[in-house]
């Protein structure tokens, strides 16, 4: 069979090691296994969208209400948009998906950070985009402001605060960058982990409604996976002017997320308490973790997501530290393929991360 000349390009992407996966190949048994990889909320969901789930659950016969009407209602309120700027996804991942699909034709230029979400190139490369990458691990706009005016390309990301490497822009810096973009240009701001980065230092917040009222080539992203603990519901979200949603809806398969994520993420937006609770909680254990990396000599990129990137030294090996963790049973990201000598490890629960502490040091033999 001859599939598309354009997959040969892509990889297939690897997502963190589930731990069902660690108890098959390395036999360690699943209530000592801790999942540091994947950036989920160690404290789960809000214990209001458990109790609805348990009350609905019922209802999964059902299609989801294809409008989406309720929790576009919330997201408006939230965000100050109209339902109309608004998208569903399963997973902000699909928005992604809708607007490599919606935009680009073979040849087209896509610029990104070099140290990005995998899923952009994926997107991209399937409709035979070429990617134009800086060069560095965290965001840097002047090399942004350069390539964009060297190629011209028809859709930047800015992934803010940033993942895997953790870093955060400010508005200001983003702002100036858009300025110098043509409004033929579509820019996505990807906010996955905007709500940790708000919460540590509001200049670094980005609220849809002004970006898109100030620049309306641009589209932001959002999702219930990470600080609204809703990673397995695969709910998220794109915000833009009418006429970018209209283009995107052409886009949509039908039901695209399932009754049950649909009920979770409209309770999630009625809990905006527990979200705040697991914010504060995750900085304080982060605090931790920088803690152990300078007695431990090691560095760490100053993070504002609920993760955080561990750089190691010559002497010690991103894979086979990796490895040596998850014998024992704790799954971190290895950075290896990004070139980077370093692992990022999600905050986990206070338990979690003593363990963490404990086994990476027995990993580096002290
Ligand atoms: C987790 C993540 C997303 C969103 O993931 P979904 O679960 O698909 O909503 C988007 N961008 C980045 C950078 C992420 O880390």
């Amino acid at each position: 069979m001859k599939f598309k000349d354009t997959l040969k390009d892509i990889k297939t992407y690897s997502a963190g090691k589930p731990i069902e996966l660690v108890v098959r190949d390395y036999g360690v048994a699943p209530e000592n296994i801790i999942k540091l990889a994947s950036n989920e909320n160690p404290h789960g969901c809000s214990p209001k969208v458990r109790e609805k789930i348990s009350q609905i659950v019922g209802n999964m016969y059902r299609y989801p209400d294809d409008s989406f009407f309720e929790l576009k209602e919330k997201l408006s309120t939230k965000f100050g948009v109209k339902d109309t700027n608004i998208i569903i996804g399963a997973g902000s991942d699909q928005t992604f998906e809708f607007i490599s699909r919606a935009l680009l034709e073979e040849g087209d230029k896509v610029l990104v950070n070099r140290i990005s979400f995998a899923m952009y190139d994926i997107y991209a490369k399937q409709e035979g985009a070429v990617m134009i990458k800086t060069d560095t691990i965290e965001h840097d706009l002047d090399q942004f402001k350069t390539l964009y005016q060297e190629h011209k390309p028809k859709l930047v990301y800015i992934c803010t605060p940033s993942n895997p490497a953790g870093d955060a822009l400010d508005k200001v810096d983003v702002y100036d960058f858009l300025k110098t973009v043509d409004p033929e240009t579509m820019v996505v701001v990807d906010g996955a982990y905007m709500e940790y980065a708000s919460f540590k230092e509001a200049k670094k917040l980005i609220e849809p409604k002004d970006l898109i009222d100030t620049f309306p080539n641009c589209i932001y992203t959002g999702t219930f996976s990470k600080a609204y603990g809703l990673g397995g519901m695969r709910t998220g979200y794109a915000i833009a002017s009418e006429e970018f949603i209209n283009s995107l809806l052409k886009m949509r398969p039908p039901f695209n997320i399932t009754t049950l994520s649909l009920a979770a993420a409209v309770e999630a937006c009625n809990d905006e308490e527990f979200v705040t609770f697991a914010i504060d909680d995750c900085f304080k254990e982060m605090k931790r973790y920088e803690d152990f990396a300078k007695e431990n000599n090691f560095d760490y990129i100053d993070s504002y997501t609920n993760f955080i990137t561990l750089m190691l030294n010559d002497s010690m090996n991103s894979s086979e530290i990796s490895e040596a963790l998850l014998k024992k049973g704790v799954i971190v990201r290895d950075l290896g393929s990004y070139s980077m000598n370093a692992i990022r490890v999600t905050i986990g629960t206070t338990a979690e991360n003593d363990r963490f502490f404990k086994i990476f040091k027995e990993v580096l033999g002290n």
